[in-house]
């Protein structure tokens, strides 16, 4: 069956919230960004609730979790907390939740464990990683630096790291009230982000593995140098086809949406056609991730933007040099450049 994309649903503000379905609801915490809010989800059980997602902790994310806790949770708990993954605005207000409620943490054992590591480095060792990592592919002193003065800019974004009840693996089976959840595992944006699909509602919840209206930042991470996460998305977002043409999606960042083949289409297309660009920019003359920024992006990058466009670059040349089409080198100041075999 063909499905447009449509936006059946009008988004509630930031710190509000709206029914989706019998029991789900739709909440939207704000985030200190400049992608300024996150949709978490709330899923009603028998006199209790799970959450998939908490916020980043930040005054105003807690500061809307009390308004929502005293108007929405009606005096019941949160049993159990989803984490699809761990970044900041998903994974942040978790252990907050956790000791507040007792709520058992559900979450995949890759990517708690990216938490506890992250959440554990040390402001210098971070610094000097993205340091030598960003040099590595040819990023000017002065930007790294900027980038490096950040530290660990992990850490101040969650309030500490849950402690998990449940490893969720791809398959899981959850009970969620009368309705079962099933994990549908994603990989590429990060390493092993758990969806939950249900079925009998026809919803899935998509975290950031696919998202209406920009497309989910797809890293080469220092952790990982020699990776290739691009690869790993386009798998995933191909696992995602055997859903449903017309399920409902419920994604982290803007808005609820029906649509899902035509936006994987629209998203291999995007990466298609970042992939052609740097394809031809490399026929011409051996390439830098940073030589590769101006290609992929046209808007300016500030330092925020930048950690993620280098990774983006990077990821996006590593398809490139793992798909056999590229080879990489160091040239003589010791950057990685990329040119035809
Ligand atoms: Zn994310």
């Amino acid at each position: 069956m063909k499905c447009r994309l449509e936006y059946p649903l009008e988004a509630p503000p930031i710190g509000g919230w709206r029914a989706v379905a019998e029991g789900v609801y739709w909440l939207r915490l704000p985030l200190p960004f400049a992608l300024d809010h996150i949709n978490v989800w709330l899923l009603k059980e028998h006199q209790s609730w799970t959450l998939v997602d908490a916020g980043v902790s930040s005054p105003p994310s807690r500061a809307a979790w009390e308004s929502i806790i005293t108007n929405v949770l009606s005096g019941w708990p949160l049993r159990r907390i989803v984490i699809t993954h761990f970044h900041p605005d998903h994974y942040g207000l978790a252990n907050w939740l956790q000791q507040r409620f007792g709520a058992r943490v559900c979450i995949t054992r890759t990517e708690q464990d990216a938490a506890a590591r992250l959440y554990a480095c040390f402001d210098e060792q971070a610094g000097k990683r993205i340091d030598e990592f960003f040099a590595g592919h040819g990023l000017e002193a002065e930007r790294r630096a900027q980038l490096a003065a950040r530290g660990n800019f992990y850490r101040p974004l969650l309030a500490g790291v849950a402690s998990v009840d449940e490893y969720l693996t791809d398959g899981s089976d959850l009970q969620i009230g009368d309705r079962r959840g099933k994990v549908i595992i994603g990989r590429g944006h990060s390493p092993e982000q758990a969806c939950l699909y249900c079925e009998e509602e026809g919803w899935l919840i998509s975290g950031d593995q696919i998202l209406p209206e920009i497309s989910s930042n797809i890293s080469v991470r220092p952790e990982q140098p020699d990776g290739d996460p691009l690869a790993d998305y386009l798998d995933s977002l191909a696992r995602l086809r055997c859903l449903p043409a017309d399920v409902l999606v419920l994604p982290s960042h803007g808005s609820a949406f029906r649509g899902l083949h035509e936006r994987i289409s629209a998203l291999e297309r995007h990466h298609r056609a970042r992939l052609e660009r740097l394809r031809s920019a490399c026929s011409e003359a051996p390439l830098s991730a940073t030589e590769a920024l101006p290609i992929l992006f046209r808007r300016p990058l500030d330092s925020y933007a930048l950690f993620f466009a280098m990774g983006e670059a990077i990821a996006h040349l590593h398809r490139l040099w793992h798909a056999g089409e590229l080879s990489r080198y160091r040239d003589a100041q010791g950057v990685y450049r990329f040119t035809p075999i």
